[in-house]
């Protein structure tokens, strides 16, 4: 069962999305993702003409405006990753409003943001309705990979999901840094639409950093850009079409 003789019947569409955030929250508080791992990770999109969907916390934005700039300008999405890389999760309503409040009017002064995606994909189902009401459309702060995100979606009522689409995340970014033996066999086995979800800060060499859970280190630095590289051009050559999550949503009704 190979990659391409899975996908190449219907090649599927594919969201590559980056969550913009301190290095590796809440065990690193660097900023060398965004600073040193960010313009690397633009520049091969662009070199692949990949428009990607980036989910930004409002710190972030506030901290590094012209890389947020840039990403626009470069004509790729800007989305909201919270304010603070909280988890919504441990907030209170009144927390959870405050902080979608201050996420948005930090990225919003750079672009239309309907797009949002929960640090940690943590979002109680309660909080979904502040989300609509905070302007959001789109959520994808689930993983399908998630056993949570299956029995939610079992459980969860038509009233819950009125007004806001949903479009999880695939897969969890390390599947990326996996050997290609492992990594190709799982990727195609995704649920389609694919949503690719990735960090700047995978592009800091992090082998080291013993702090961290070994599969958020292991195959980081160079090798990470590497990967991504060889994950576009290995859907690409099964057909697939790359599109932003607001692509996605023009082509959806909420009926
Ligand atoms: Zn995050």
């Amino acid at each position: 069962m190979g990659f391409r003789t899975d996908f190449q019947d219907r090649p599927p569409e594919v969201f590559f999305t980056v969550d913009v955030e301190p290095d590796c929250p809440p065990y690193l508080h660097g900023w060398r993702g965004v600073t040193e791992g960010l313009p690397q990770l633009l520049d091969l999109l662009a070199g692949e003409k990949v428009p990607a969907t980036f989910f930004v916390t409002g710190q972030t934005a506030e901290r590094f405006p012209n890389i947020v700039r840039q990403l626009v300008a470069a004509g790729h999405e800007l989305g909201c990753h919270g304010y603070s890389h909280g988890r919504f999760g441990a907030m209170d309503r009144i927390q959870a409003e405050l902080e979608l409040a201050k996420a948005s009017s930090a990225l919003r002064r750079f672009s239309p943001t309907t797009a949002f995606r929960a640090p940690n994909l943590d979002l109680p189902d309660a909080f979904l309705p502040l989300l609509v009401e905070a302007g959001f459309g789109v959520d994808s702060s689930e993983g399908s990979h998630r056993l949570d995100h299956r029995v939610r979606r079992l459980a969860r009522t038509r009233r819950e999901t009125t007004g806001l689409l949903r479009l999880p995340a695939s897969t969890t970014s390390s599947v990326l840094r996996l050997p290609p033996g492992l990594r190709d066999p799982w990727l195609a086995r995704l649920e389609r639409p694919v949503v690719l979800l990735f960090h700047p800060w995978e592009l800091v060499d992090l082998r080291g950093e013993r702090r961290l859970r070994w599969d958020c280190r292991a195959g980081t630095g160079p090798r990470a850009l590497a990967a991504v590289r060889e994950v576009i051009h290995l859907f690409r050559g099964c057909g697939a079409r790359f599109g932003t999550v607001a692509d996605w949503a023009a082509t959806q009704t909420t009926a």
